[in-house]
């Protein structure tokens, strides 16, 4: 008992001296009254661990402010758990510590519970339930993105303590930890909380790995600083004669990252080095013109690998992280990654989002920042509101949420945040939903592009939109032509087909199927067709084939059973006006899917060229694809079947 309390009174300086580090004599006065508060709520209980039980909110609150979270946070994080465990209401906080600390422990409280009862091995139901449970943690921190990072504080300290409680908790809390908080943290840019949070994971999940790697590191330990050492004296010696002051790091890679780093290099058949695959060498300096100039000093010193260099400081990466990466011959002719950024960046690269609040009071914050900091949280988060609850909603957070994020701009240089994948239709939806819907064409850094073009990271964009205000076309709904990648496109290209009038949504529909069933030789009346696909009449299925709710692809793979269509050899013809590339472009469609072209002729037409082509294919879908695709070619006015 003795010792638990001396603990506690431990911890307690180490928050009391971390809040002193940054928080004003009267905010530290505030979180020392929460302290003692929470302290008495808390009286008697313990943890799982024996220790008293306030030792976890004080730790949680210690991690938040080693990352300089505001008070508020810090002391909603001290009180997180009082309404659970204690029964202390919201009035009462909200009487005692105001409105805002109020309403942050109420949210926390208020968390969904995650429940993920797979084993790791069995991933694939997991990712959905780890994305729908991602989507109900996002729409719980809508109002206030402190409330997710309170959570991840706790979720470390709970995986810090996690010795304690039994094998099969174990498990699950770490398995829970390792697919939804290390990749939120991640997300969030919040990277000393997603290593740790990965590590403390890997220890349960893969018990063995991780001792392996752990052993691994600590093996070469001495050989390892020592060429950390070396290497990092002669390229701060080099930067000490250009004049540039700078700190100079060596430092171990995260045990959960070096042993991603081997199944990679096993997968690619590649040895890892117990040295210098360890190692990561960062360079921290006062100004970007600093960084460039360190740039310079570091390839002259050891020469770059060619291809191993990426600027993310010109095109931010995922979630505002900017730095210089460069791969060069280090010392003993060893390749080493060397990281080059200034401080506020080292800031940013190591607690992302919660970079934000220390800044807000300061002037020069949104001038020197020219993203704004939370735009992409604001608009990802206002994003998940906005969809609603349907099938779609899992492929939603799971790629638009996920995935790693590109930056690009505007003509006019403002900054966009897309997943990675995305096209010039992405880029208008996210613009404005009227732009998205009156799209025609793009052009990416001065070139016209054709509107499914990938964009790249640093890319500028313009839309050039029709003068009189248009319909989406339905073919962005078909993935095969790769139109659009992001769900929120195609939430609102649907959404804008769900308002039209329903005659116009039919008419539309009924034209896609007629154009199927007789690309198709179909013969069967419609009416069967609809009862087939469970549909109640022939408009209810045009409704929902004009609406894009059953998109191309499916819809060929439902009708394919009636069709009389010879599928292994068919013959298609097609009318185009006739341009420089027109058939290389045909046959690459053709070739891309791996079909082979058994015949094909050309004739020289008044008004252009006709195409006939005979191939051998695996089937009617792979065949529709061909079509839609070279459909979408320019020039191509009109593709059909001929009759075997
Ligand atoms: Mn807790």
């Amino acid at each position: 008992m003795e010792e638990n309390l001396s603990m506690v009174s431990l911890i307690e300086t180490d928050l009391v001296a971390a809040t002193k580090k940054y928080l004003p004599k009267i905010e530290q006065k505030k979180v020392e009254d929460a302290l003692l508060f929470a302290t008495k709520c808390h009286e008697g209980q313990k943890r799982r661990t024996g220790e008293p039980y306030i030792i976890h909110p004080i730790q949680a609150a210690q991690y938040l402010a080693d990352i300089n979270m505001d008070c508020p946070t810090i002391i909603a994080a001290l009180l997180h758990d009082v309404m659970e465990d204690c029964g202390i209401s919201f009035k009462v906080l909200e009487k005692k510590f105001g409105k805002e600390i109020a309403t942050l422990v109420d949210a926390v409280t208020k968390l969904p519970s995650v429940r993920i009862k797979n084993t790791y091995s069995e991933r694939s139901d997991s990712e959905i339930e780890r994305a729908a449970t991602i989507r109900k943690l996002l729409l719980a921190t809508s109002e206030d993105a402190r409330v997710i990072l309170i959570k991840l504080a706790d979720r470390l300290h709970n995986m810090e303590t996690l010795f304690a409680l039994e094998e099969d908790d174990q498990s699950r809390i770490a398995l829970e930890t390792m697919e939804i908080f290390a990749p939120l943290a991640h997300r969030l840019g919040i990277w000393d909380f997603k290593w740790k949070l990965e590590d403390e994971s890997f220890k349960y999940l893969m018990p063995k790995a991780y001792k392996e790697i752990a052993n691994l590191v600590s093996r070469k330990r001495k050989a390892r600083e020592k060429y950390a050492d070396r290497t990092t004296m002669l390229l701060e010696e080099s930067l000490l004669k250009a004049s540039i002051s700078c700190d100079v790091q060596g430092r171990a890679k995260h045990l959960y990252s070096i042993y991603k780093k081997i199944e990679r290099y096993s997968s690619l058949g590649k040895k890892f080095d117990e040295i210098h695959d360890l190692i990561a060498v960062r360079v921290v300096v006062n100004s970007v013109k600093d960084c460039y100039l360190t740039l310079g000093v570091l390839h002259e010193l050891w020469k770059p690998i060619p291809g191993e260099f990426d600027d993310y400081i010109a095109n931010p990466k995922d979630s505002m992280y900017q730095s210089l990466h460069s791969t060069v011959m280090c010392l003993d002719s060893y390749p080493v990654e060397i990281q080059i950024r200034t401080k506020s960046m080292h800031e940013t690269a190591e607690r992302g989002i919660a970079a934000h609040w220390q800044y807000k009071d300061d002037p020069d914050y949104l001038e020197n920042s020219y993203i704004d900091k939370l735009t992409w949280f604001r608009n990802l988060i206002d994003w998940q509101i906005e969809l609603p609850e349907d099938e779609d909603y899992l492929d939603s957070v799971k790629s638009d949420v996920l995935k790693e994020r590109i930056y690009c701009y505007t003509p006019a240089g403002d900054i966009k945040s897309l997943p990675m994948g995305s096209t010039p239709i992405d880029f208008a939806y996210e613009v404005h939903t009227e732009l998205g819907h009156n799209t025609t064409s793009a052009i990416i850094n001065g070139q016209v592009v054709p509107l499914n073009t990938i964009i790249s990271n640093g890319d500028t964009i313009e839309i050039i939109k029709s003068r009189k205000s248009q319909a989406p076309r339905l073919d962005w709904l078909n993935p095969d032509l790769g139109f659009i990648s992001t769900n929120k496109s195609r939430f609102k290209i649907r959404q804008w087909f769900r308002k039209e009038e329903r005659n116009l949504t039919a008419e539309r529909g009924m034209m896609e199927l007629s154009r199927l069933i007789s690309r198709l030789k179909i013969t069967t009346p419609l009416i069967d067709i609809a009862e087939d696909m469970s549909q109640e009449s022939v408009e209810e299925l045009a409704i929902l084939v004009g609406a894009g709710i059953i998109n191309t692809p499916t819809l060929v793979k439902n009708l394919s059973k009636f069709s009389k269509q010879n599928i292994s050899h068919s013959t298609i013809q097609l009318d185009a006006e006739d341009r420089v590339g027109l058939l290389r472009d045909v046959t690459q469609v053709i070739s891309d899917e791996g079909i082979n072209i058994t015949a094909i002729s050309t004739i020289e037409l008044e008004t252009g060229k006709r195409i006939i082509i005979t191939v051998d294919s695996n089937g009617l879908q792979q065949q529709n694809r061909i079509y839609s695709i070279i459909d979408n070619l320019e020039g191509v006015r009109n593709i059909e079947t001929m009759n075997n």
